[in-house]
């Protein structure tokens, strides 16, 4: 496993990280030193050493909105490290003061603070920057990144983990709700922090342990104990944060356990940092099939030719696309919105999967819609574009209760042995039922 991960690495002609050397030692952290976050995972299999050959030429697109941004506001930054995914996080807004310098912050923004206790930080790569600096259509996308005051206005309905998954975690990085699946929380870390995330009690928090080597090998001890487990999904956080070894070490090592039939990735990464998706990481990703992936996105204005661009890298390598999106009050929460997000999905394809009724966290009141809204929306795609492009509406139960589908009223009851039946147009139809 270990020398075809190595010469998977020899054949790759694109990969762009780190930009300053050609051969990083396996142990090193993928991120250390830039915000501490994977500061206690530096001790992975020493005998192992990855070669990365730096980029003579990489081809990743960039949209002319991106373009102008990067030249305005990075002017020093060549091609090359702009299309570096660890530039991009390297060089983050992580401070209202730095995203002043091109957005013109409304009071309710700038009233937020970002030093308080148990809140969300904030963490916007230049690339996603520059879609929220668009003269048009961006307003969307800047309320899902941007905290805003309404934060720190809590309900009484509202909590850190409205999922309950500590409630049903036999580890601190393991959730074992579902009988036949575990959800992996492989770090805490993310390259843009949404601001209605359901994890936010974990998500960018620099104290929290769970994500040494320790607890990852625990995670992966306990899956091996348990031939119930067929499907394991990785997230976090977001995993394709993690460095090439990192996602490799975990990835053969879970593949290696014979009754697991499916590996499961969840990441925002194409939608906020294409440049994530290089030729090295689509290699590892091939060498672990059958993998999927929950893509999150929000809003249409996320596919661009560089989200298209990694799209197209993944699904090339035979790895099934899916769309994730949280239903979100003035982000997406109208239909027109919603099925261009979809129709775009489906382009780039990527077929939409689920449509969140947003949870419940601390200070999302001014984020989440009425459920019926959720329905309105669903009702105004089934039947008026491919059926493809309309996502399951769930809500995730409060308390554990796992994912609800919702749907709109086709189904209106008996008329003696008939199925009463109403269609995308309002139309009443019967179908004789085998009562
Ligand atoms: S990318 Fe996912 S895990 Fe990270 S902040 Fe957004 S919703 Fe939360």
């Amino acid at each position: 496993m270990i020398d075809q991960a190595a010469s998977a690495f020899e054949t790759n002609k694109e990969e762009e990280d780190p930009p300053s050397q050609n051969i990083v030692p396996f142990e090193s952290p993928s991120l250390a030193g830039e915000d501490g976050v994977f500061s206690v995972f530096n001790k992975l299999p020493d005998n192992v050493h990855f070669i990365f050959k730096k980029s003579k030429h990489n081809p990743f697109p960039e949209n002319p909105v991106s373009k102008n941004f990067h030249h305005h506001y990075f002017p020093d930054a060549t091609q090359e490290q702009w299309n570096s995914w660890r530039w991009q996080i390297r060089n983050s807004f992580t401070s209202l003061g730095q995203l002043a310098a091109f957005l013109n912050l409304i009071p309710d923004e700038l009233g937020s603070v970002q030093d308080a206790k148990n809140t969300l930080p904030l963490r916007i790569t230049p690339y996603y920057a520059s879609l929220l600096a668009m003269a048009d259509g961006s307003l969307g996308l800047r309320k899902s990144v941007v905290p805003q005051v309404f934060e720190y206005q809590i309900a009484p309905e509202e909590a850190l983990d409205p999922l309950d998954e500590e409630k049903t975690s036999p580890l601190p990085n393991l959730v074992h709700r579902y009988p036949d699946r575990v959800l992996f929380l492989a770090t805490s870390f993310c390259s843009v922090y949404c601001r209605y995330c359901t994890r936010t009690h974990m998500v960018g928090k620099k104290n929290r342990n769970e994500m040494s080597k320790l607890h990852w090998d625990n995670a992966i001890a306990y899956i091996s104990q348990h031939p119930e487990v067929r499907d394991v999904l990785i997230s976090g956080g977001d995993p394709l944060t993690l460095s090439d070894e990192h996602l490799h070490y975990l990835l053969s090592r879970l593949r290696a356990i014979p009754h697991l039939e499916i590996i499961r990735i969840g990441t925002k990464v194409p939608a906020v940092l294409p440049q994530r998706i290089t030729r090295s990481l689509v290699n590892i990703l091939k060498k672990n099939h059958p993998l999927y992936l929950s893509l999150h996105f929000t809003h249409p204005d996320e596919i661009t030719i560089e989200s298209k661009e990694a799209c197209d890298r993944l699904a090339n390598a035979g790895i099934p696309l899916g769309s994730q999106t949280v239903l979100l009050k003035g982000i997406n929460d109208e239909v027109g919105v919603m099925r261009k997000l979809m129709q775009k999905l489906l382009v780039v394809r990527v077929r939409p999967y689920y449509l969140y009724q947003c949870d419940p966290i601390p200070g999302s009141g001014h984020m989440r819609t009425t459920v019926q809204k959720g329905l309105d929306i669903i009702q105004g795609l089934r039947g008026h574009t491919s059926g493809y492009a309309v996502p399951h509406y769930v809500i995730d139960a409060p308390g554990g209760g796992g994912k609800i589908p919702l749907l709109p009223d086709y189904y209106q009851g008996h008329d003696g042995k008939d199925v009463v039946l109403k269609n995308y147009q309002g139309n009443f139809f019967k179908y004789p039922d085998m009562l």
